[in-house]
């Protein structure tokens, strides 16, 4: 690996062959730990309330980003319904490689929580889909949950 000439033209490197093995381990935090076994357990979103901004956060947080007030033991539980805050249509994956089905995504703002969750919504056409549509979280039945986002399925439109 690596070359021993002198480059002096970094347009002639394009590529150099060989493996690099790099491994990366990250933690979702303790936050995040509750947030996601929460939903794998009880199929529940949890949040982190600030008494004093009157803000919930979610997903949770430890500590408030605006007061800095310590949120370890505020925590609150947020409804599994919610509205559309934003939405687009996406025709490529993550490798700019076209899907064989578009998704929309959205931006969701939960009941009773502050933040905003980007997830998928699903039963619903793309010319059915307004800022504003009321929506609720279709977790995946229990035994196929991982702990992970993705423990949710989609966001459906909710029937009221
Ligand atoms: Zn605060």
């Amino acid at each position: 690996m690596g070359s021993p000439e002198q480059i002096s033209q970094v347009e002639d490197i394009r590529y150099v062959h060989g493996a690099m093995p790099v491994n990366f381990a990250y933690t979702v935090g303790v936050a995040g730990e509750r947030f996601f076994r929460e939903i794998m357990e009880n199929g529940r979103f949890l949040g982190t309330r600030c008494q004093h901004c009157q803000y919930t956060y979610l997903p949770p947080r430890l500590y408030c980003e605006r007061c800095f007030a310590s949120l370890n033991d505020q925590w609150v539980e947020v409804s599994s319904r919610g509205s559309v805050e934003a939405f687009t249509i996406a025709h490529l994956d993550l490798d700019g490689q076209p899907l064989a089905e578009p998704q929309l995504l959205a931006l969701i703002r939960l009941e009773g929580a502050d933040g905003l969750l980007v997830h998928r919504l699903g039963g619903v056409r793309a010319e059915d889909v307004d800022i504003g549509l009321s929506v609720v979280a279709v977790f995946r039945p229990r035994r196929q949950r991982k702990g992970s986002i993705l423990d949710i399925q989609h966001f459906k439109p909710a029937t009221s």
